[in-house]
């Protein structure tokens, strides 16, 4: 059985507990290899390499840590192949869309902070008979927890901005999805970075994220996750005043007026609502629909889901997957329950898919429900799978109380042509991020993250690099 390593001071290493955790091909429902399963003394010994390395990352030139990670990217965009079917053992995914989507971006956040650093710059202020001039310093040891469903994606796009703003990382994959992490290690040790400056420490949540979080030599945390783990963090960090950023859980609605772009809508709509198995924070999992249409989009809507394929990651013409674990699968299986006692209809899927070959895998049939009012459960908490509710609406007012009547806020989809209300709806949702007749075009300098329980602070460009320093203003009188 495969066995992963830790990454400590650039070298591989078993935990010191030398225990493992079985890790899960979720395709097949069979344990395929082992993961970590740290501890804090673990975590100690990733603290105190990344502490010693600290003053040389810190005063290397922008320059060397730009080509660093400049030949990280690169690596990443060499092993593609190896690493998407990699992503996919781990996670459930299809392979195309780890090749097309997870592992260009990895590459893509390790090149676009290489780039951002280079242009990173701060303020003067002039004042009659002096000036101010603000320094950004690294904070030191920094931490990062990331999530299952992106693997890759998501572990780079938080560690990129802290190695380039010269931090060094302690980076905690999540354990049921460490295999890229790991691969990751590997070609960091290739491309020749320096020891101790990233640290990954692979296991559960409790032994080593907890750890993490409260570790008082780790300046600060960038997590993303779910809302109920974002808050134990944030319980932990504050009395210790750790920085913190917190991507968290999302209920996003998509918004569709009649006057909409009806094909390039219905395209879209199909993957926000079941992309990734709808395992993406970003998904729009609530699908509120103008009258005049709503029964014509009903009818395409269940038609193209119907006919999506669900199978084997391996298959190129598998549109949904497998879901990333058995606990997984019974928690979505468990909101189709609560779905149907609440008083809605499954317009279709609404069951497990067993391919052949594959029987012991963890499939579902992608699942519309209707008839369900906005404020019920099934439309109030995160499912994070491929479920979507329908609802018609009649007025914009009623559109945005329902859009807006979750304790979520992360992002949101607006249809229509009428710029005015586009821009209306804009200004008036609760949501870090709105994309109008569209959905996940992201440009890396944007600030991203959720308002209300979804996010505190923004990820991306700039935003990522100032979370990762110190500003220090220095003051010289003439
Ligand atoms: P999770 O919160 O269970 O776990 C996330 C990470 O936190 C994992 O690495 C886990 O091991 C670690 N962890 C668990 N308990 C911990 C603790 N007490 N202290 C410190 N770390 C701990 O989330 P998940 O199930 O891996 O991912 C799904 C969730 O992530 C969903 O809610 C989804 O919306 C959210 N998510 C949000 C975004 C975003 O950008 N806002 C992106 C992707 C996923």
């Amino acid at each position: 059985m495969k066995k992963i390593s830790n990454y400590i001071n650039g070298q591989l290493t078993a935990p010191h507990s030398n225990n493992y955790i079985d890790l899960y091909d979720p395709s097949t429902g069979q344990v395929y290899a082992q993961v970590p399963d740290s501890t804090l003394i673990d975590v100690d010994a990733a603290v105190a390499a990344a502490d010693a390395a600290f003053p040389l990352w810190s005063s290397t030139s922008v320059e060397e840590r730009s080509r660093l990670m400049t030949r990280i990217a690169d690596l990443i965009e060499a092993n593609l192949e190896r690493l998407a079917i990699a992503e996919s053992l781990d996670n459930g995914k299809p392979i195309w869309l780890a090749k097309k989507v997870d592992i260009p971006r990895a590459s893509s956040n390790m090149r676009f902070f290489a780039q951002a650093v280079t242009q990173f710059a701060t303020q003067a202020h002039e004042m009659t008979n002096a000036i101010n001039y603000t320094l950004r310093e690294p904070l030191g040891v920094v931490g990062t927890i990331s999530p299952w469903n992106l693997p890759l994606y998501l572990f780079t796009w938080k560690v990129a901005p802290a190695l380039a703003a010269g931090n060094c990382v302690i980076a905690k994959p999540s354990e049921v999805t460490p295999m890229t992490a790991f691969l990751l290690s590997e070609i960091c040790i290739e491309a020749g970075l320096p020891a101790g400056v990233f640290n990954i420490v692979h296991g559960d949540g409790l032994k080593v994220g907890a750890e993490i979080a409260k570790h008082p030599k780790i300046k600060a945390i960038s997590f993303t996750g779910s809302t109920r783990v974002g808050a134990e963090i944030a319980k932990v960090a504050a009395p210790v005043f750790k920085k913190v950023s917190l991507e968290m859980g999302g209920k996003n609605p998509n918004i569709i007026f009649a006057d909409c772009d009806y094909d390039k809508m219905l395209r879209t709509t199909l993957q926000s609502s079941f992309a990734n198995q709808g395992q993406i924070c970003l998904c729009g999992s609530r699908i509120f629909v103008e009258r005049p249409i709503y029964e014509k989009f009903k009818k395409d809507f269940v038609a193209k889901t119907a006919a999506l394929k669900v199978g084997h990651p391996s298959d190129d013409t598998v549109k949904i997957g497998a879901v990333v674990s058995q606990p997984h699968y019974e928690k979505v299986l468990s909101y189709i329950a609560l779905a149907k006692e609440e008083g809605g209809t499954i317009l279709t899927g609404g069951h497990v898919i067993h391919p052949e070959g594959y029987e012991e895998g963890w499939y579902l049939a992608p699942t519309i429900v209707e008839g369900l009012p906005h404020n019920c459960r099934t439309n109030q908490e995160e499912i994070f799978g491929p479920v979507v509710t329908i609802m018609p609406f009649d007025t914009e007012e009623e559109v945005l109380t329902y859009a807006n009547s979750t304790v979520y806020g992360l992002s949101s989809t607006v249809w229509t042509e009428n710029l005015s209300r586009a821009h209306r709806i804009a200004k008036k949702i609760d949501a870090g991020i709105v994309w109008i007749n569209t959905w996940l075009l992201r440009d890396l300098r944007t600030p991203f993250g959720g308002v209300k329980n979804s996010g505190v602070g923004r990820e991306g460009g700039f935003e990522a690099l100032r979370f990762f320093t110190e500003s220090k203003n220095v003051c010289i009188q003439f």
